[in-house]
């Protein structure tokens, strides 16, 4: 819809100005940095950074309900730089112009209910947020959007030239940052760092595909990026990880696009995320506030993070009840099937004891809660969604499970919706899926298929059946109608089928 078109009382405000005034602030010791230029720790603390906008304040002279307006009358224009993550420009980038904005075709991904069988399975209402509908099939695009948007903005501006923008990556930062670095070649060059044999074949193909440089690193994760955190500190790099505050601004998208497709209801709602380096439930938490704080939604839902007990570090920390005894230790990973999340030592701890504290403080409750799962429920509870309509990643197997379990603590009450987490499509980890069906899990797993869920392809070929077309010889005549006749004989065999009597 065209700008004139917009009711008066909204066209005002359909157009963000761009009054923002953003800053990096350390978590460690409150320092503020001007934005003119790319940092990721503080240069005093080596703390974590956050961005924060010095002029938020004005946002809360608007109204809620008017907020709320704006955001859906927005839904109807065709501007390239408001069609995205920036649909809430004024809380993600207010101070990226509109046609600055790197936009290609993340966000606004659906939350789809499940059906009645699932739900009854569950025992909780809910729905799955597909975040692998995204343009590299996973929810990193959000962050991409955000980060790459802002390197434009310095590129445009003359603050960077000749950016090579560089992550270590479970294998869907990669495939993120690559696709959005090669829209803005030849200014912006990207290298990604991965760990050799850890992530998917689909994953390893995606920055490959996008003309990145690529990086096998012996090792997991945690070693990947301690080798991109040192180029980062010794070499003229662009940093793509969650450490870039850039990405948590653009992921908080995920709780903006919940709330409004919620009608901003967000009472009895319970958030599920699975949890890797913690940058997606600290962008995930982060944005709720920012909605709560200015009046948009007029509740908090509940956050449930949910890990592997194979990758459980903030699970452990949070297991001590005591908040002044909790300690972070890292640990080490084992292999976990939700392979995106298998980190020991997650970059973004210090945001989430940070804005824990801080949700709960202003819920006046504990609204954040910590599950841990076991791997073969987050296998089964992929497999059992995907069977009843859903396009659920492992990590998508992972959230559904934390739901179960949080059903079973009675963190979750019977009058809760959920909106669970699908972070990635399923096809980017069908290996895993192959593993179950053909039952060749490595036993490190500790995974053991169920014999109702495994599929398997039947190849139809029957013995008596001597002619078969081939590619390049195909059958004719006769020999045709034979081999059609009785392969569909066998398949009708196979399914059980009962012939339609014949007038
Ligand atoms: C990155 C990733 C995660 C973990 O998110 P964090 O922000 O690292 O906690 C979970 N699932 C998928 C599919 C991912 O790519
Ligand atoms: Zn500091």
């Amino acid at each position: 819809m065209r700008l004139e078109d917009f009711p008066e009382e909204i066209q005002p405000f359909i157009i963000p100005s761009h009054e923002g005034e953003l800053i990096y602030r350390c978590l460690g010791c409150d320092r503020e940095y001007g934005i003119e230029n790319l940092l990721y720790t503080c240069s005093d603390c080596g703390g974590v950074l956050l961005i924060f906008d010095r002029n938020f304040d004005r946002l809360k002279k608007i109204s809620g309900r008017l907020w709320q307006k704006i955001f859906d009358y927005r839904k109807m224009l065709s501007i390239p730089g408001l069609k995205g993550i920036y649909r809430y420009h004024e809380f993600i980038g207010p101070t990226i112009p509109l046609d600055e904005v790197i936009y290609l075709g993340e966000g606004h991904t659906p939350i789809v209910e499940a059906n009645d069988f699932l739900q009854k399975e569950v025992g909780v209402r809910f729905y799955f947020k597909n975040d692998g509908q995204n343009p590299s099939a996973s929810f990193k695009d959000r962050g991409m959007a955000s980060a790459l948007s802002y390197i434009n903005f310095l590129v445009k501006r003359g603050y960077v030239s000749d950016v090579l923008a560089i992550c270590a990556s479970t294998g869907d930062t990669s495939a993120s940052a690559a696709l959005y670095a090669s829209f803005l070649q030849p200014h912006v060059k990207s290298a990604v760092l991965l760990p050799h044999k850890k992530v998917t074949p689909q994953q390893l193909s995606q920055p490959l595909g996008s003309g990145a440089a690529v990086f096998e690193i012996p090792g997991v994760f945690d070693d990947c990026m301690k080798i991109v955190e040192a180029l980062s500190e010794n070499y003229n790099v662009a940093l793509l990880n969650s450490k870039n505050a850039w990405r948590i601004l653009g992921q908080e998208s995920y709780s903006y696009e919940i709330a409004q497709d919620l009608e901003y209801d967000l009472e009895n709602k319970v958030i599920v995320v699975p949890i890797g380096n913690a940058g997606n439930i600290t962008a995930v938490i982060s944005g709720f506030i920012k909605f709560f704080e200015t009046g948009i939604i007029e509740s908090l839902p509940k956050i449930l993070g949910v890990q592997s007990t194979h990758a459980n570090p903030v699970c452990r920390y949070y297991s001590e009840a005591d908040a002044g005894k909790r300690e972070f230790v890292p640990i080490t990973v084992k292999p976990s099937v939700a392979q995106a999340a298998m980190i020991g030592n997650p970059v973004s701890m210090p945001r989430v004891i940070h804005l824990v504290e801080l949700y709960n403080k202003i819920s006046a409750r504990q609204n954040v809660f910590f599950v841990e799962v076991e791997e073969q429920l987050i296998m089964d509870c992929q497999i059992l969604a995907n069977r009843n309509g859903h396009i659920a990643c492992t990590h998508g197997g992972e959230s559904l499970a934390g739901l179960i379990e949080a059903r079973n603590r009675k963190i979750i009450g019977n009058n809760d919706i959920a909106v669970v987490d699908s972070t990635a499509h399923a096809i980017k980890f069908s290996g895993f899926q192959e593993m179950y069906f053909a039952q060749n899990f490595p036993k490190e797993y500790q995974i053991s298929p169920d014999p109702d869920f495994i599929n398997t392809p039947v190849y139809v070929h029957p013995k008596d059946l001597k002619k078969i077309p081939a590619s390049g010889r195909p059958l004719h005549g006769k020999d045709f109608e034979e081999f059609v006749k009785r392969i569909s004989e066998e398949i009708a065999k196979d399914l059980g089928l009962k012939k339609v009597e014949k007038l």
